[in-house]
């Protein structure tokens, strides 16, 4: 698999950065125990966590010189909203995307507006968007009302699992539960189901329902039947592909 660096807007807390780390940690592990089920040996995946990075030496670069560029630069200063579509088209084509191709996983402290697909009216306001095998960015912002410091984490450790689930391929629906109904090819078909709550990739649909998943959740990572089928997929692309 690419390597996956993780940054962070200056916001953030380290107390968020280090949960998101061991979260991403915790799921690798768990990827890689997938991988040893079908006696399959994948390489160590690699973290780098940048955080909130600048470059030393700027030599005279306007742009791509520091993630608080990334993240000016996808701002929008009206609505304080971060544009997932801006952030998603910089890290495609930025220069170190080209010299060494890798997954990104970025945590905002301001809020986050999907417009990564045609809307009428605002932008939606969200806690996570991903584009897969390339970025998934995450917004701290909403945590930020949950009083209770141990399920404020646990929340946002839900959130990172679960999109980086998305982001190495776990779908955002699964395909539908009654396979000989001649169901379309697309994952997003009018059948396809989401996840129950007990599975790390139930979308949770507000604060609310983040919080009721988090606390009830067990430590550590829970997959469906139907999710862990789609994991081995993923370590078998991963394990047959030429990168
Ligand atoms: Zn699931």
């Amino acid at each position: 698999m690419k390597p996956i660096s993780i940054v962070w807007s200056e916001g953030v807390s380290e107390a968020d950065a280090k949960e998101t780390i061991s979260a991403m940690r915790e799921f690798l592990r768990f990827l890689q125990g997938v991988a040893l089920e079908q006696n399959i040996g994948l390489a160590p995946i690699l973290l780098r966590p940048y955080g909130n990075w600048v470059l030393n030496d700027k030599a005279g670069w306007d742009a791509y010189h520091s993630f608080r560029w990334y993240w000016e630069s996808s701002l929008d200063q009206e609505t304080g909203q971060v544009s997932a579509a801006t952030l998603f088209e910089i890290v495609r084509y930025e220069p170190w995307q080209h010299a060494e191709p890798h997954l990104v996983l970025a945590l905002l402290h301001t809020d986050l507006c999907n417009d990564t697909q045609e809307s009428n009216g605002a932008c939606p306001s969200v806690f996570a968007c991903t584009e897969p095998q390339l970025i998934t960015a995450i917004s701290v912002r909403h945590l930020g009302h949950i009083a209770d410091r141990e399920l404020r984490l646990k929340c946002l450790r839900s959130l990172v699992m679960h999109n980086f689930g998305h982001l190495v391929g776990l779908p955002e629906r699964l395909p539908p539960a009654d396979l000989s109904a001649h169901a379309p090819g697309t994952a997003s078909g009018d059948r396809a189901r989401p996840c129950d709550a007990k599975c790390t990739m139930y979308e949770a649909q507000s604060i609310d329902d983040l919080m009721s998943v988090a606390a009830a959740a067990n430590p550590g990572l829970a997959l469906c039947s139907k999710c862990r089928h789609e994991l081995r997929s993923v370590v078998f692309s991963l394990h047959f592909s030429v990168n």
